[in-house]
């Protein structure tokens, strides 16, 4: 049995689990390739033009998959913290792809509500159903995948360069290097080193969320908004970058919150969709960092 891992989304953040999961229940797992112009282009073509560039990509993983495997995962992730979620096309990914995509294998597409044992166990019976009867085997396979998954995260923190911003947007935008654009690997080039929200206290970014009007309901949004302003309230970095799909209602509304409370800090708002130039892309970041050595001279200036 050949099970399909698209590198797309949350990928990123949770594949030792996905991965660890179908190996132990006895699959044989094909991961796609790492983004790249054919993947982009598939999803393109495939997805609906509406859509974010993230979910675009991924229908362009799931093509470059779907006559190489018998079943092919879809990580339709609802929670994963108690009354939050990820994004609309989270919930209604399986949907999109069967109706975007045709001659498609078999879709695991169960949706994942990972705020309990008892969720994630009736995601992975389902799941694990497709490939062994043996229930003994898919709590295995489940118990496995979570110690792996413990033992894992997704992180950046450059030390040592003259500047440092916190890199803000979902885990996607910040680790998938193609449809970045190479972003962190370019500021590192500038002199500035990137800092991302794993490194900030649960209870920090919980404390900064509280001060919101209305609690958030989208989970990397919070996290978003928690860690660029009480980094910032703080003073622990020198500005933030924003990487933002252009398209997205969570980013454009978390975006101004943080502009909102952060005032004249410095933030740059990177958007980025398929049309975006890497050249123009290049001279913003370029601009970001003059304003930055620009305000450093002033404070040592006014210092002195
Ligand atoms: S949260 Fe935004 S970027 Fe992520 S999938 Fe949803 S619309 Fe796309």
């Amino acid at each position: 049995m050949k099970i399909g891992i698209p590198k797309g989304l949350l990928y990123y953040k949770y594949y030792p689990f996905i991965q660890t999961f179908f190996t132990e229940l006895g699959a044989e797992i094909v991961i796609s390739p790492d983004t790249n112009k054919d993947i982009l282009d598939d999803g393109v073509k495939y997805c609906v033009d509406d859509a974010c560039v993230p979910i675009k990509i991924f229908h362009g993983h799931v093509v470059a998959l779907k006559d190489k495997c018998d079943m092919i995962f879809i990580p339709r992730i609802m929670e994963l913290r108690k009354q939050e979620f990820i994004c609309p096309k989270f919930c209604g990914l399986t949907e999109m792809i069967i109706n975007d995509i045709p001659d498609l294998p078999v879709l695991l597409g169960e949706p994942i509500y990972a705020t309990t044992r008892k969720g994630l166990k009736k995601w992975a019976v389902k799941t694990g159903r497709s490939i062994t009867k043996n229930r003994i085997k898919i709590n295995k396979a489940l118990k496995l995948a979570l110690e792996a998954q413990e033992k894992y995260k997704t992180l950046l923190n450059n030390e040592g360069l003259q500047f440092k911003v916190a890199l803000v947007g979902h885990p996607y935008n910040i680790y998938d290097v193609f449809l970045n654009m190479n972003l962190v690997k370019k500021l590192n080039k500038l002199g500035i080193g990137v800092i991302t929200e794993e490194f900030v206290d649960e209870a920090q970014i919980n404390l900064s969320v509280s001060k919101l009007f209305k609690k958030p309901f989208w989970t990397f949004a919070r996290n978003s908004y928690g860690f660029s302003t009480y980094l910032s309230e703080n003073n622990e970095v020198d500005g933030i970058i924003y990487i933002s799909s252009f398209s997205c209602g969570i980013d454009s509304v978390v975006v101004e919150l943080i502009k909102d409370k952060i005032k004249d800090f410095p933030m740059l708002i990177l958007k980025i969709d398929e049309h975006t130039g890497e050249a123009g892309f290049d001279t913003r970041l370029e601009a970001f960092s003059d304003m930055l050595e620009r305000r450093c001279v002033e404070y040592e200036n006014n210092l002195s």
